[in-house]
């Protein structure tokens, strides 16, 4: 008799070898295992002023029609989208996160003998959604932490079906130059397809340069994704968007599921759109709090990889695990990165000017303590 196969050999041969995402841990979990009473979390790049009130409004409004199901096409949502960043609304395509609009990328162009392109220290979601779907990853070696356009391109073959390029990145909070960017698209074959990913596009000062939009008219593969999670602040209701060719949007809804934006999310994120208050209250936090931890990390010593986003990635100079488990220890939880190829550093999202303090002290008492 043979034996019969196990379960995971059943799966499909990327799912079997698939390392699952590692999130940043839930505060209440902390609170669980060590009972604590305050515990802060800067680990998943959230916004520490929490969803804007009109978004919290809206939500409201939309209570006594749960029991119907969301606008699959999300027409609301989309006009207001287009309408403020001058794009048609056959251009947008709404994802449950923007981690489903580059899931929705892969299922509709990757396969087994098929390659996406993306950096080495970038999202960690790229593998993962290549690799289920069967097709290969091909890593550019970055420089100095930052995305190298040069490995990219030399890394580019008949096979690549997809390139990712997150702008700013995640971890790394690295910032490619817009003539850069625009240079390698459109040095791309027809055969690739573009994700430029600008989940913290609302946090970048960037002056006198094009817009990735500006370009889309273009290039047809081009694909700009975003998302509600970070600037905006409704990471919990799961919405993100992509801006591309209306072809392009076309074959992404194919692979979409009808309902995959719930009727809260939809309201919410058009209501926080309109919000151009919370959003400035929230990028003034921002450059504040990078200030103060920059500063602090000076203080101690340390150097940090300078950063476009909400968060910064500080160099420990050594494994930065046990100061994660010591912050931990502090009720303060940040965001390891050994897992993106960066052993010494720890991620910190940035906080309230109150969030920071606590995170310095406690980082203070760590190093003194190791
Ligand atoms: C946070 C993040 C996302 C988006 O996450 P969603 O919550 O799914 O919208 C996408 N890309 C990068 C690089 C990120 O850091």
């Amino acid at each position: 008799m043979t034996t019969p196969p196990s379960l995971y050999q059943l799966a499909v041969a990327g799912v079997q070898r698939l390392v699952p995402y590692v999130p940043g841990k839930p505060i209440e979990e902390l609170q669980r295992e060590l009972g604590l009473d305050r515990v802060i979390k800067l680990a998943s790049n959230e916004n520490p002023l929490g969803p804007s009130k009109k978004a919290l409004a809206a939500m409201q409004k939309v209570l006594p029609e749960l029991a119907l199901y969301p606008d699959g096409s999300g027409f609301n949502l989309k006009n207001a989208l287009a309408k403020k960043f001058s794009v048609e609304p056959t251009q947008i395509t709404l994802g449950n996160g923007s981690n489903e609009i580059l899931e929705l990328v892969a299922r509709a162009f990757l396969a087994p003998g098929l390659n996406a392109v993306f950096s080495q220290h970038a999202f960690a979601v790229y593998p993962i959604v290549v690799q289920a779907a069967g097709a290969k990853s091909v890593v550019a070696p970055a420089v100095n932490y930052g995305h190298d356009l040069q490995a990219f391109r030399e890394s580019v073959n008949a096979e690549t079906r997809v390139v990712f390029i997150a702008n700013p990145n995640n971890p790394t909070g690295t910032l490619l130059s817009q003539s850069h960017l625009e240079n390698f698209i459109k040095s791309l074959p027809v055969t690739c397809v573009c994700v430029i990913d600008e989940a913290y596009y609302e946090f970048v000062r960037r002056k006198d340069e094009q817009e990735t939009i500006d370009w889309l008219g273009q290039c047809p593969n081009l694909i700009i994704a975003r998302t509600f999670s970070k600037a905006y602040g409704l990471a919990g209701l799961r919405i993100g968007y992509c801006f591309s060719s209306p072809e392009m949007a076309d074959i992404l809804n194919r692979v979409r599921q009808p309902f995959n934006n719930n009727s809260l999310a939809l309201a919410a994120a058009e209501a926080a759109l309109d919000d151009g208050e919370h959003l400035q209250n929230t990028i003034k936090n921002n450059t504040l709090g990078m200030k103060q931890l920059t500063e602090g990390f000076s203080n101690l010593g340390l150097n940090w990889i300078p950063s476009a986003g909400n968060f910064v990635s500080v160099d420990l100079s050594e494994p930065a695990y046990p100061v994660y488990e010591g912050l931990l220890r502090k009720g303060v939880i940040v965001r390891p990165v050994a897992n993106y190829d960066m052993p010494n550093h720890l991620r910190i999202s940035i906080g309230t000017p109150e969030e920071n303090n606590l995170f310095l002290q406690a980082l203070t008492d760590c190093l003194n303590n190791v």
